[in-house]
């Protein structure tokens, strides 16, 4: 079938809530992406930060298969071993004490949402507590996580959302401290902000944060669902910083394309939540827990997070090059394999460019930057292949 029938169907049948490039694809292999017409594209979008294993990872795919043919799915009214494995090794990597399943980001926000909410009321707080999030997070889009990520444009059509939410400047710890007071139940921020721009919190600024969530028993939330996975360079973003957070959720790269998220949370964040506080059908079902715990053993067996570190440092000296040699760049930030380069201008032709002309795919973060999470196996060849292809897309849009 032609593309633009496929285009064509789409927009008939499914609902108009994305602009969407004019691509269809089709399939994937290691790095790789290739379109229904067969044309082979580079991918430095991972399917937004998920597929940090790549298109070609046959111990997921395997673990998927075998688990689809045994047992797909069970209810949480039962135990399931994959489960039990999976959630062992996460806590194992992220020196949680305990961890909920879900089926996406958002729904790992809103348990991270509940678990603060329990802890003010268990301590008997008012009920106008409060939680305090940060202006140009994104913590995803159901009405929770849209309660606590600070952009007007994403929260004004679905106002009222969850009351008492104060909004921070990130990066700076005088705008936290200016909101905290005794009605201060939680903080929740990415730790390094996606959406938003690529934006690493400063080491004091974490620091800083979790001081004052001590002083105040609060609960530090941190938000790993990009940055984490082994993406930063750390398995989770905020191991690079001395300090642990009360909850974190993670997801996007976990089931390396199927479907779950996690909330983790550890101390006395870890038993706020009593029997018949929480639940879902789906999340942490054998087939997507096969998935997470094939994934968490190929990132032992291969050392992942080495791998990103270094080819993480590769790309930022590549990065750094095109600040140099470009006027229209204007910053770099970011760490691992999780990078933006920012313009002086919408990179939206750029991004097109690089999609159709030159079969690079890339994503945007906020209108001037683009955004760098690629497959965390993307090796240096690909890092310099990447390059030739976003400069020829620069100076073409140029
Ligand atoms: C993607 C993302 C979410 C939402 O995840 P979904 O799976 O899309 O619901 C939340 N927080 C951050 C930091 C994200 O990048």
């Amino acid at each position: 079938m032609e593309k633009q029938q496929y285009i064509d169907r789409a927009e008939h049948a499914l609902y108009k809530v994305y602009n969407r490039f004019p691509m269809v694809f089709d399939h994937g292999e290691g790095v790789k992406l290739y379109d229904t017409d067969g044309q082979e594209y580079l991918d430095f979008g991972a399917g937004i930060a998920v597929m940090g294993l790549g298109y070609s990872c046959d111990e997921v795919k395997n673990a998927v298969k075998e688990q689809m043919d045994k047992l797909p799915h069970i209810s949480n009214l039962f135990y399931n071993e994959p489960a039990i494995s999976a959630g062992e090794k996460l806590l194992a990597v992220s020196q949680m004490d305990k961890v909920f399943f879900t089926n996406s980001g958002t729904e790992a926000i809103e348990g991270a949402l509940k678990i603060a909410k329990r802890y003010a009321y268990n301590k008997g707080m008012a009920p106008d507590y409060e939680i305090i999030a940060m202006k140009h997070s994104f913590h995803g889009r159901s009405l929770g996580a849209l309660s606590v990520t600070g952009n007007d444009h994403y929260q004004e059509p679905f106002a009222p959302l969850i009351p008492n939410i104060r909004f921070a400047e990130f990066n700076n710890l005088d705008s936290v401290k200016a909101l905290f007071s005794d009605k201060t139940c939680a903080v929740i921020m990415e730790t390094i902000q996606g959406e938003g721009g690529i934006y690493p919190a400063t080491e004091e600024f974490i620091k800083g944060v979790r001081a004052l969530c001590d002083e105040h028993d609060a609960l530090l939330m941190l938000d790993e669902i990009q940055c984490g996975m082994g993406r930063s360079g750390e398995m989770f973003a905020w191991q690079d910083y001395g300090v642990k957070p009360d909850v974190m959720t993670t997801a996007k790269a976990l089931g390396n394309g199927t479907p779950v998220g996690a909330f983790l949370a550890c101390g006395k964040a870890a038993t706020a939540m009593v029997p018949g506080d929480h639940g879902t059908t789906y999340g942490g079902n054998p087939l997507v827990c096969a998935a997470a715990n094939a994934v968490l053993d190929v990132f032992k067996e291969k050392n992942i997070v080495g791998h990103v570190k270094e080819v993480g440092a590769y790309l930022y000296e590549k990065l750094e090059e095109l600040v140099a040699e470009y006027d229209c760049v204007i910053a770099h930030r970011g760490k691992g394999l999780i990078q933006g380069l920012e313009f002086n201008s919408a990179v939206g032709p750029v991004v097109t460019n690089a999609l159709l002309e030159q079969h690079l795919v890339l994503i945007s973060a906020g209108a001037n930057i683009i955004r760098f999470v690629p497959p965390l196996v993307i090796e240096k060849a690909d890092v310099d292949e990447m390059v030739v292809r976003l400069k020829a897309a620069i100076e073409a849009v140029k």
